[in-house]
């Protein structure tokens, strides 16, 4: 996959281009990355990518013509079709379904934001989408682009080494990932459930499965509304709801209100 960045700040990648499974991915072929300054696109001598806001009020604006400029040139490079994404915390919420749905792409260009945001006309002339990962104002899109690339990469194919990782991984299928033992056997007085010590892959299988549906019900029961279970999540999830007692799902809703 072909990842292009629009950054006034490309440093700033280095952190996640050298290590760790991004880092590797890069190294191995299975991602490129590349970015691209707007100041190196700037006509004047002080290479100038912001100006005041018309309308008066606080902070600068990113102005179109080095923005355009970035962007063509990483156009030129990218493959065909190649998505234009602006991280925006006015933009859709990016969860992992979009993260699965994106690892289709040939191509995908991040646009990454500064000061008070980006001129109107760029952004309706040149951005196929916006994205944001949270409720809340970072100062700038280069951590969440970072943020999204990673959850992407991790969906395509070389990138893990055990591809079976992001099967088992929270909120794939909508529910919450099962509890990691390793050893030593005993850490203090506690050991590990006798589910994953049997040898028997069937009853390790269901212990996890039993763990995901109970964690996502404690934690996140608002995943699990409105979806269809198959008979044996039915069976799980029921003995799960006795354990936790009869009120488990709506005493977790009224604390989140609470909260
Ligand atoms: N004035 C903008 C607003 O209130 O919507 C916020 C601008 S923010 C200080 C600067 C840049 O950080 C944005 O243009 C965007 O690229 C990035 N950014 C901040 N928070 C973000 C979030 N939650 N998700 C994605 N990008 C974000």
């Amino acid at each position: 996959m072909w990842l292009g960045v629009i950054t006034l700040l490309p440093e700033m990648f280095d952190a996640v281009s050298q290590d760790g499974v991004f880092g590797r991915a890069l190294a191995a072929g299975h991602l490129q990355l590349h970015c691209f300054n707007p100041r190196d696109y700037t006509t004047d001598k002080h290479r100038t990518v912001d100006d005041r806001p018309y309308g008066g009020g606080p902070g600068m604006v990113m102005m179109v013509q080095p923005l355009l400029a970035a962007l063509t040139e990483a156009k030129a490079h990218a493959p065909e079709h190649s998505r234009v994404v602006l991280m925006s915390p006015q933009g859709r919420r990016f969860d992992q379904q979009l993260a699965i749905q994106s690892k289709e792409d040939a191509g995908l260009i991040f646009i990454c934001g500064r000061y008070e945001g980006i001129d109107e006309r760029f952004v309706s002339d040149h951005v196929d989408e916006e994205w944001s990962i949270g409720d809340y104002v970072l100062s700038g899109g280069e951590l969440p682009a970072m943020v999204v690339m990673d959850a992407i990469s991790r969906h395509v194919p070389g990138t893990l080494g055990n591809q079976q990782s992001v099967i088992d991984e929270s909120h794939l299928d909508g529910t919450l990932d099962y509890p990691h033992y390793t050893r030593p056997e005993n850490v203090g007085s506690k050991g590990v459930p006798q589910e994953l010590m049997s040898g028997d892959h069937n009853r390790t299988k269901r212990y996890r499965r039993s763990q995901a549906l109970q964690r996502t019900l404690e934690r996140r029961p608002d995943l699990l509304t409105g979806r269809v279970f198959d008979p044996l999540d039915r069976q799980l999830l029921t003995a799960c709801a006795q354990q936790l007692g009869p009120h488990s799902v709506e005493k977790d809703g009224e604390k989140k209100q609470d909260n």
